[in-house]
């Protein structure tokens, strides 16, 4: 029996997968509420939701086709930002999450403990789970996709957190006779990021991304402190009054996620393999989370199969396949970041433009 740990969208393609290759599985998810997060689900992410067979997912309910991104980076202007691969989606993340979840408990070798896994034991052929219902769980192999909670990652792991990167954040309801287009919108500003996206059910994300030691006090207790940030973003602004949501946001006071890049430097440990956030949560200005999640949950579940049957060959190319993609990505943020150029005396962006160690 293989355990998979958290049941975000990594621990949910893992299962997934193993769930298709007839192997025993159990899944241990507490049962929490997630909130409802607005996020861009790239098209290479939806083509992992299609390889699951999983692609009737993305039904009106949990996506909208993206129908364009917009963003004022570098420069005052308003640019379109154009995708090699496609638009992609506007997601409901959590309504995603329970659309597979449904989907995972149809899986007849796979079984779901509601409870929270306490600690783990590596053992020479296996992984125990100690859960929080008192029970404990034997298992041939285990992955990790706990999220930033990221349970396996002792000293080993070397777990290290890049920056402080913080989400201020609120969904809205957008007023009846709204018709904006399936976009989102991304605005650099001094202290960071403002990130507008659509979502089902009617609704806009709007989210400041900045450093927690940043971010004016407080902001987390008093709406009118977030709403009058968005007077420095131009875009985002006008976006919001011409909605109406402009004096909604000072109403509101915004919730404040963690969103630190955080990265592991072994994903392969004994018999555990970490996926998704538990093994490299990335700074969501690329979008990249969560296909990122479903294919290394994915690919966890292969290699987890090949590892107990004796072959340790795909863990080893998993563990490879996942820094080498990290690498790129980095690559590829830094790149990003050095373009806005407007901001440099801000510690923000100071922080963001030096060089990569
Ligand atoms: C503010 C913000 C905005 C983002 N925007 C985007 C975006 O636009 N596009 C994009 O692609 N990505 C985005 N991301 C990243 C994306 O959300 C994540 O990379 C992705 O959801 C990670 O999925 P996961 O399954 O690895 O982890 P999670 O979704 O965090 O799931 C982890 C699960 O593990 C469970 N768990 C934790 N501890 C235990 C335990 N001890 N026992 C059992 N279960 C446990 C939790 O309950 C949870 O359900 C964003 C992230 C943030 C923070």
């Amino acid at each position: 029996m293989i355990i998979v740990v958290g049941a975000g969208v990594a621990g949910l393609a893992a299962a997934r997968r193993l769930g298709m290759q007839g192997q025993e599985v159990s899944l241990v998810a507490p049962q929490e509420i997630q909130p409802s997060f607005g996020e861009t689900l790239s098209e290479r992410g939806a083509q992992v939701l299609t390889s699951l067979g999983w692609a009737s997912c993305l039904d009106e309910t949990v996506a909208l086709r993206s129908q364009g991104r917009f963003s004022v980076w570098g420069g005052a202007g308003l640019r379109t930002v154009q995708d090699e691969d496609g638009q992609g989606y506007l997601l409901d993340k959590a309504r995603l999450e329970q659309a597979l979840l449904e989907r995972v408990q149809k899986e007849k070798t796979v079984t779901i403990r509601q409870t929270r896994v306490l600690s783990l034991e590596h053992q020479p052929e296996g992984v125990v789970a100690q859960l929080a219902d008192g029970s404990r769980l034997e298992s041939s192999a285990l992955i990790d996709c706990t999220g930033r909670a990221a349970l396996s990652a002792g000293a080993a792991a070397e777990r290290r957190r890049v920056d402080r990167l913080v989400a201020a954040w609120q969904v809205f309801d957008l007023p009846e006779e709204a018709e904006p287009l399936a976009a989102s919108l991304v605005e650099a500003v001094e202290l960071g990021w403002w990130y507008l996206s659509p979502m089902p059910g009617h609704r806009l994300m709007v989210a400041l991304f900045s450093d927690s030691d940043l971010l004016p006090d407080g902001l987390s207790r008093d709406g009118a402190v977030w709403a009058g940030l968005l007077a420095c973003a131009d875009a985002a602004r006008v976006r919001m009054e011409s909605l109406g949501l402009d004096s909604k946001m000072a109403a509101n006071t915004p919730k404040v996620s963690a969103a630190a890049s955080c990265i592991v430097s072994y994903f392969v440990e004994g018999r555990i393999l970490r996926a998704g956030d538990a093994g490299a949560a990335m700074d969501p200005l690329a979008a990249n989370g969560v296909a990122t999640a479903l294919w290394s949950g994915s690919q966890a579940a292969q290699a987890a199969l090949a590892l107990i049957q004796g072959n340790p060959e795909p863990a080893r190319s998993y563990e490879k396949d996942y820094l080498l993609g990290l690498v790129r990505h980095l690559n590829s943020q830094h790149a990003l970041y050095g373009m806005e150029q407007r901001y440099q005396a801000q510690p923000f962006w100071q922080r963001r433009h030096r060089a990569l160690d």
